[in-house]
């Protein structure tokens, strides 16, 4: 390795921002460095450190939700790369992975285009020493005729707000035509069932505007359609059947073996040919690697374009690069199904690369194995209600959970990860805002 090693990491979510700021913290370059500002502990020698991503800010994906629905104030929650890498000792290039030669050991990244569709910046190479794959999954539509071209996604922060300034518009159609809003989302995952409780959520809070005079939360016709026998099949079967009683206690449609076989412009066909009537689609099911990595890379890939990795998160086919997080496959050994994408598992999977990576790049130390420790699983109805199971470890392990603990525990996810990334003290201050801003401004977004 040369003296100062590049480490280029691809994709700044849950992994791959905790990675580069970890990274960074402890053993970044002199990148932005100016005298006066505070040097972290710097024992291990150095690296060149660079994150690159599609997108100018980071947003933590498990709230997408909210924002598709406007229960949230996105210009809080978002954090500027630039910014953060500056502060953070590392290097931070915009740009979508377009393609990565493991032989010249270099990943090419996509032209810039303007919103105008104006070319800003051709295609750029990046040289690399070690190369982290971090670019996370979004939802498949396995080839079903119809998905791109009519339903939303929630995948990435413009794909939420893109679905909330649609549904603003069609909401104000429906009070000022005295119209129904029919919203159909497919799939009873994690990400479709939060999404059905938050836009119950901004309807209840929408119609207290005006003292309920437009009735707009009886105006939502909100039906779910999963294709299994049950929602939230990847939790146990009581947070499943809980979570389904709370969402129909809210007024939403439960469909259980809707197998679509089309989306139309009218809303989505099923299987057994009846169509579901919606005037908003929203496709939440199935999940597919991020990124453009093709067979060409040499790498073996999944069905679902995730990068198969050891049990340390390196590439059997290439030691020089990792992966971690949604868009990486580990099969623990001893375990027959690779770890579920999951912000816990990307987390966790960061932690571990920021501890043992130095000391593979500077002195050749493998990487141990990385072990999963499975600390439970919620998920969150908004205001109403949250679900859950704690882990496999200490005395309560496997206790289901609900209320209020179950929202606090879920809620203190989000902080844990803005504590990893800013510290207890910023995080604390970035909690005070958002009160205050609560206390003045509108709960939901308006316009
Ligand atoms: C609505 C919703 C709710 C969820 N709730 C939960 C929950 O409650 N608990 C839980 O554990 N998990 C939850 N998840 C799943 C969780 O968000 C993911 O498992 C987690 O974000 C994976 O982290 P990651 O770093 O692998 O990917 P991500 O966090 O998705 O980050 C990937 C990054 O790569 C960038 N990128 C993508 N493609 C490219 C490219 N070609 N070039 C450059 N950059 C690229 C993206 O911009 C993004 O910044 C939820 C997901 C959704 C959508």
């Amino acid at each position: 390795m040369p003296n100062a090693p590049r480490i280029l990491i691809v994709g700044g979510g849950v992994a791959g921002l905790t990675l580069a700021t970890h990274l960074g913290d402890h053993f970044g370059e002199h990148l932005g460095d100016h005298p006066g500002r505070h040097r972290p502990h710097r024992n291990q020698g150095h690296a060149e450190i660079t994150l690159v991503d599609r997108s100018p800010t980071h947003l933590w994906k498990p709230m997408l939700h909210t924002i598709a629905a406007g229960t949230w104030d996105v210009s809080q929650q978002q954090l500027s790369y630039v910014a953060h890498a500056s502060a953070h000792r590392f290097g931070y290039h915009i740009g979508g992975l377009a393609g990565v030669d493991t032989a010249l050991r270099q990943v090419t990244l996509a032209p810039l285009i303007g919103p105008d569709g104006v070319e800003l910046v051709g295609q750029r190479k990046l040289v690399y020493d070690v190369l982290v794959l971090a670019v996370g999954s979004r939802a498949n539509d396995f080839g079903t005729p119809g998905v791109m071209q009519h339903c939303h996604f929630i995948d990435s922060q413009a794909q939420a707000e893109r679905f909330n300034a649609v549904l603003r518009g069609r909401l104000l159609r429906s009070v000022v035509q005295d119209e129904t809003l029919r919203v159909a989302i497919v799939g009873g995952g994690a990400t479709g069932v939060e999404l059905a409780a938050e836009l119950c959520s901004m309807l209840d809070t929408a119609n207290s505007y005006g003292n309920g005079a437009s009735h707009i939360r009886e105006r939502l016709r909100l039906t779910l359609l999963e294709s299994g026998p049950r929602i939230l099949t990847a939790f146990p079967e009581h947070v499943s059947r809980s979570s389904a009683q709370q969402l129909q206690r809210l007024g939403v449609e439960l469909r259980m073996g809707a197998k679509v076989t089309a989306a139309e412009l009218e809303g989505f066909r099923l299987a057994d040919g009846s169509l579901v009537a919606a005037d908003l689609m929203v496709w939440a099911a199935g999940v597919v690697a991020e990124g453009t990595l093709g067979d060409d890379t040499g790498l073996p890939l999944t069905r679902s374009r995730q990068v198969v990795v050891g049990p340390n998160l390196q590439s059997p086919a290439d030691a020089h690069v990792f992966a971690l997080g949604d868009c990486a496959s580990l099969t623990p050994a001893g375990r027959d199904k690779p770890l579920p994408p999951t912000a816990q598992v990307a987390n966790q999977q960061a932690l571990h690369l920021a501890r043992h990576l130095p000391a593979w790049v500077l002195h050749g130390t493998p990487v141990p194995p990385f072990v999963f420790r499975d600390l439970g699983a919620l998920v969150s109805l908004s205001e109403y209600n949250a679900f859950g199971t704690l882990g496999k470890f200490g005395f309560l392990k496997g206790l289901f959970v609900q209320g209020t603990f179950a929202q606090l525990s879920h809620a203190w996810l989000y902080r844990k990860h803005q504590i990893g990334l800013h510290g207890v003290w910023h995080t604390f201050v970035m909690w005070l805002a958002e009160r205050l801003n609560r206390r003045v401004k509108p709960k939901i977004r308006l316009g």
